[in-house]
């Protein structure tokens, strides 16, 4: 594992910075590089959990202790406050926990919300009528537009990270909501432009539009685009009446169905005879293959990978990076599907639940369990993530497709030394070493 050459650190932050600039070496206040670094890093995991909490609070809940967290965070990087590199590297952890109390309560908003996700099969493709397609993470933004286009033929689509929703039994009631359209978030600007809908970007990973469809885009909460009209208070008569200004779009069924919305009781339940199936050998290990995706050449290693796993394993997913390889028929063992889609990257919760799960029902350690993790990153929720799993103690997750940029060796030596996080290399390499 390598990191690559760039400038020690850059922080432009103080009018003590270096010729007016940026400080690039080191700090003129006498911050080193890695303490520069780690402070990124911290406010990266920050935004992550920022983001988690955003939608939790837009369904009433919030938590005074992860608020207090986030305020001490970024008090910590202010100009000459905090120089210790062991005490980044405590908050990273802390800002870890922090996220995974934050994912808890946003689970807990949204089953609350919602009901508890059910496993559901979904379309792709499209129905006869008019369609608005949903992006982003916004469950509270789809469920409003739902309302509002109630007994009328707009029909919805879920693009990327909106799949989730129709499992969930408080979203999935609504006739309207008839599928899903597309893969992960940087296949909007062929998929919008191929389809004449209205469009509606409702959270992070929206892209700046072409023009052929930047006229029926529209965005809502933290969203906002030059020349796009952002629609305050969930008030989505706009994107409903460019809808109905577009052309129909046919019957046109696509070539696969999703099967999405396994929530944490649905998986509990099966437990009984996965103990079973792993004491008769019948499953061999379990994977959780998930996290964000890239459009970059080296992502085409999870289908590989999940390809090329024998067929006595089981794949838990989560986030858009599972487009890479859900609309692959990867069976079931013994009526345990070989794909469980746990949901939205928040979902990371679910896994830990069910990782607890197992190792209780296995009386092992987490890290002595059939399981081994191997994670995409894209952006700063995963850098929460990264650190929610770090600080449960699990050890020698692979990470991928590419080293983080603020990553230096020093930092480095911590995750590869400490915690075995190791970057993935190939799929062949990869599958032989984790199946021992
Ligand atoms: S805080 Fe320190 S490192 Fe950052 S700009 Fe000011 S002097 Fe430079
Ligand atoms: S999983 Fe990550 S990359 Fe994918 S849409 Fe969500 S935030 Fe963006």
């Amino acid at each position: 594992m390598a990191v690559k050459d760039s400038p020690e650190m850059f922080c432009y932050q103080c009018s003590q910075t270096a010729r007016g600039t940026g400080c690039t070496l080191k700090g003129v206040c006498g911050k080193e590089a890695t303490v520069s670094r780690l402070q990124d890093n911290l406010l990266f995991a920050i935004k992550g959990i920022s983001a988690y909490l955003y939608h939790a609070r837009e369904l009433g809940y919030t938590d005074p202790v992860v608020d207090a967290f986030i305020e001490r965070a970024f008090f910590s990087t202010l100009t000459n406050v905090n120089f210790d590199p062991q005490s980044y590297l405590n908050m990273a952890l802390e800002a870890g926990e922090m996220n995974i109390r934050t994912l808890r309560l946003l689970k807990k908003a949204l089953v609350e919300t919602y009901g508890e996700p059910v496993p559901t099969r979904v379309q792709t493709g499209t129905v006869k009528g008019r369609g608005v397609l949903v992006t982003g993470h916004d469950f509270k933004a789809l469920e409003e537009l739902l309302k509002q286009v109630e007994g009328s033929d707009v029909m919805i689509y879920t693009h990327s990270e909106m799949l989730p929703a129709h499992g969930y039994p408080g979203l999935k009631k609504y006739k309207n909501l008839v599928g899903n359209l597309g893969k992960a978030w940087y296949d909007q600007r062929q998929l919008f432009a191929k389809y004449p809908m209205a469009i509606l970007g409702t959270a992070n990973c929206v892209l700046l539009p072409r023009p052929e469809y930047k006229d029926r885009m529209f965005t809502s909460g933290p969203v906002a685009v030059p020349g796009v009209v952002k629609l305050p208070n969930f008030d989505f008569g706009p994107v409903i009446d460019k809808a109905k200004s577009l052309p129909e779009l046919p019957d046109a069924p696509g070539d696969y169905v999703l099967t999405t919305g396994f929530g944490a009781s649905s998986i509990l339940a099966l437990v009984p005879k996965i103990k079973s199936l792993v004491e008769q050998g019948m499953i061999k290990r379990f994977f959780l293959v998930g996290g964000c995706d890239t459009p970059m050449k080296a992502s085409e290693y999870y289908r590989e990978f999940v390809q090329k796993l024998p067929k006595d394993t089981v794949i838990l997913t989560l986030a858009c990076g599972k487009f890479r390889f859900n609309d692959i028929p990867l069976g079931d063992i013994e009526g345990i599907p070989r794909l469980i889609d746990l949901g939205q990257c928040n979902d990371a919760i679910v896994a830990v639940d069910v990782a607890i799960a197992f190792s209780k029902l296995f009386r092992v350690g987490m890290n002595d369990l059939p399981l081994t993790l191997v994670v995409s990153w894209m952006e700063q929720k995963a850098v929460a993530i990264l650190w929610s799993l770090l600080a449960l103690g699990i050890k020698n997750i692979y990470v991928g497709p590419i080293v983080p940029a603020w990553v230096n060796q020093d930092i480095l030596r911590v995750l590869t030394e400490q915690y075995g996080v190791k970057v993935i290399s190939t799929p062949d390499a990869d599958i032989k070493k984790m199946m021992g």
